[in-house]
């Protein structure tokens, strides 16, 4: 099987703050399938580490106020690009994050609300068909296995 996962989620320090949310079940799908990671606020553009953003409004803002909403969207894009490309079976992405979230995303304020909307990569994948996955329903999936 062919997987695409959010590059933080494989150890890569791709995250706003320099670090990575390497995820052992991720890891070890890794080991088993072929997988293409990507990290969309990098394939934006945005450096690393970087100041953390949410979506205010439609219009994803970082949390100085300024806006990266041209940088979020031009990475989605690149990560649709290379999903039409390498046609994954399956892509899973971080939980919550304002590019990657499936289920769920903060809410624009910057006080910790979740909002049961997708993050902007996550969104456009989604309405182009493909499969995704939130990390947490893979860490469910797997947790509830015999
Ligand atoms: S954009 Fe996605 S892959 Fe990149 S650090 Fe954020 S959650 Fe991870």
């Amino acid at each position: 099987m062919k997987i695409m996962v959010s590059a933080c989620l494989a150890g890569e320090n791709c995250k706003y703050n320099g670090g990575n949310n390497r995820n052992e079940k991720v890891i070890q799908l890794m080991t088993d399938n072929d997988v293409i990671t990507i990290c969309p606020e990098q394939l934006g553009g945005l450096k690393t580490p970087r100041v953390p953003s949410e979506i205010v409004e439609g219009v994803v803002t970082a949390k100085d106020g300024s806006v990266v909403d041209k940088e979020f969207r031009a990475g989605a894009a690149k990560c649709l690009e290379i999903a039409k490309r390498e046609q994954p079976d399956l892509i899973i992405l971080q939980s919550r994050s304002p590019s990657c979230g499936v289920k769920q995303r903060y809410d624009g304020t910057f006080s910790g609300k979740l909002v049961n909307q997708p993050g902007v990569t996550a969104e456009l994948l989604m309405k182009n068909g493909f499969r995704c996955l939130d990390l947490e329903d893979l860490s469910d999936r797997r947790e509830h296995r015999p």
